[in-house]
């Protein structure tokens, strides 16, 4: 399956890829900083507590409450909310600024309401709908990964089908059913290749 025609103009590009919860965002944008190195992966803040295996720096910068006030305050960060009625989540915004005049193409992976901030404070940016193949198939990852409680899960569902609402308000929308194919379309629509030196 062909991901849709896009113009190449070899611009860099600030692509945020939401969508609902455990529909695969994070695997997604883990394969994409795996096996794509020309993409700059955002690496957000967040007051939560690191699980095991996540490296500080790499899949988030754990801060306590006060330093992300002060990032806050300091107008760190590009948009910043409060995830699943718990913690809070922010994107860093020098690095991005960094990476674009650098030339670099830039994702976020980031929920529902961070992209939309980001929208308004970056028109330019491209907003990226992931979703799953049918709603069961939602049930069963959340189900499968097995790292929240049931009432957390409960939760979670409630909060990704007002989340799966949210779709139209986004550029594109990539279907995850298989992670490669997925990573490539989001890469597709990043643009990373340059545009030819000469188009007869
Ligand atoms: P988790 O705690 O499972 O790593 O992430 C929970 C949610 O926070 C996910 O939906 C993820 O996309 C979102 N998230 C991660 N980083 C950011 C961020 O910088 N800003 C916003 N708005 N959401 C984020």
């Amino acid at each position: 399956q062909r991901a849709p025609q896009i113009e190449r103009d070899g611009e860099t590009r600030l692509v945020v890829l939401a969508g609902p919860t455990a529909v695969g965002k994070g695997t997604v944008s883990t394969y994409i900083r795996e096996n794509y190195p020309e993409v700059c992966l955002s690496v957000s803040a967040t007051t939560r507590a690191p699980r095991p295996g996540e490296v500080e720096g790499v899949s988030y910068y754990f801060l306590d409450d006060e330093r992300f006030d002060s990032m806050v305050d300091a107008g760190e960060f590009l948009e910043w909310a409060v995830v699943h009625n718990k913690s809070r989540y922010g994107t860093p915004r020098p690095p991005i600024d960094d990476a674009l005049a650098s030339g670099r193409s830039v994702l976020l992976e980031i929920d529902i309401q961070g992209a939309r901030q980001v929208k308004a404070a970056m028109p330019e940016a491209v907003l990226v709908f992931l979703l799953p193949p049918t709603w069961d198939e939602l049930v069963r990852r959340l189900i499968g990964r097995g790292t929240e409680t049931p009432e957390e899960q409960e939760r979670r569902l409630t909060t990704a089908k007002v989340e799966l609402a949210a779709q139209d308000e986004f550029d594109h929308r990539v279907v995850n059913s298989d992670v490669q194919a997925a990573a490539a379309e989001v890469v597709e629509l990043m643009q990373i290749q340059k545009a030819p030196a000469q188009e007869a």
